[in-house]
């Protein structure tokens, strides 16, 4: 066995979200690391692609499911352990912010859509809720484990137009907090629930917002770059060495937190 504290060969891991941007990149990384890794979307079209590109680099599965339907998350846990007996990691990628969800220039508080709100809460919050309380309870029949959420810049301080996401991913800090507590008291200590809140990385769901079709920088681009410290956006593959880090042993004192991967985004006052 590796004494290595941050070895993580042979693990377990599952990918909610694992058919896009960052859970794929995430998917990557964890296989390049020796992990075994199952990714888990809501679309098929996007697993397909995704395995093709991540087959070779380790030992790879994808398998559909919705993380909003617990008997999906249920059918896929009980799949996983039919295979391969265990669940160690588990990294709630599934996510996002929706159009509809986000106001327009022109839009003010009172055009808020509630249907189109209450589905980007859903997907954020619930998507993380439900397979976090699913694989979870496997971790505890284990007695190790290891879960992390993905949060948001939208957390620390209030970000226009986009109210729904924000309070799903204020939702997402506090079910981290609290599940990482009731975690080590009630179970085991080596069960551990952890977050990353990105700062400003260039997705399919947020590019148009950022980036004109020119490929220069919207007003919105300029201001989160103004309030960037490092004044750049974050490269996605940079979201990777936390994730290990929190997955391994090496991060064995380590619950209940909500890391920021942000170039100093979050702690800059603007001034
Ligand atoms: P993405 O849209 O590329 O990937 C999300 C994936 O989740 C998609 O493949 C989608 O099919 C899947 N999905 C949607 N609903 C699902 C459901 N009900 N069940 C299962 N799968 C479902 O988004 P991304 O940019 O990779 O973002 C991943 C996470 O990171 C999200 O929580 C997002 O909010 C967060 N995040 C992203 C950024 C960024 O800059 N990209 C920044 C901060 C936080």
């Amino acid at each position: 066995m590796s004494n290595n504290q941050f070895d993580l060969a042979d693990r377990i891991a599952v990918v909610t979200g694992g058919g896009g941007v960052l859970g794929s990149s995430i998917s990557k990384s964890l296989l390049e690391a020796g992990v075994k890794v199952v990714i888990l979307d809501i679309r098929q079209e996007a697993l397909d692609a995704k395995i093709a590109d991540l087959k070779d680099a380790g030992e790879v599965i994808g398998l559909v499911c919705n993380v909003l339907d617990r008997d999906s998350l249920k059918n896929v846990r009980q799949q996983i352990l039919d295979k391969w007996g265990r669940i160690d990691i588990l990294v709630n990628a599934a996510g996002g912010n929706m159009p509809g969800a986000t106001l327009t220039e022109e839009q003010t508080v009172f055009d808020m859509k509630f249907e189109d709100f209450n589905k980007v809460n859903d997907l954020n919050l619930n998507g993380t809720v439900y397979p976090s309380i699913v694989f979870g309870e496997a971790m505890a029949r284990q007695g190790k484990g290891s879960i992390i959420n993905i949060s948001s810049m939208a957390t620390y301080s209030a970000i226009t137009r986009v109210p729904g996401y924000s309070v799903a991913k204020t939702g997402v800090n506090i079910f981290t907090q609290w599940m990482a507590m009731e975690m080590a008291i009630q179970f085991d200590e080596k069960i551990r629930v952890n977050a990353i809140a990105p700062g400003f990385f260039i997705g399919d769901q947020n590019r148009a917002v950022l980036i004109n079709p020119d490929g220069s920088y919207t007003e919105r681009s300029k201001k989160v770059i103004a309030r960037t410290p490092m004044k750049r956006f974050g490269d996605i593959t940079e979201l990777n060495g936390i994730v290990q880090f929190l997955c391994s042993d090496s991060a064995s004192f380590i619950t209940g937190t909500i890391i920021p991967v942000d170039g100093g985004f979050s702690a800059f006052s603007g001034v």
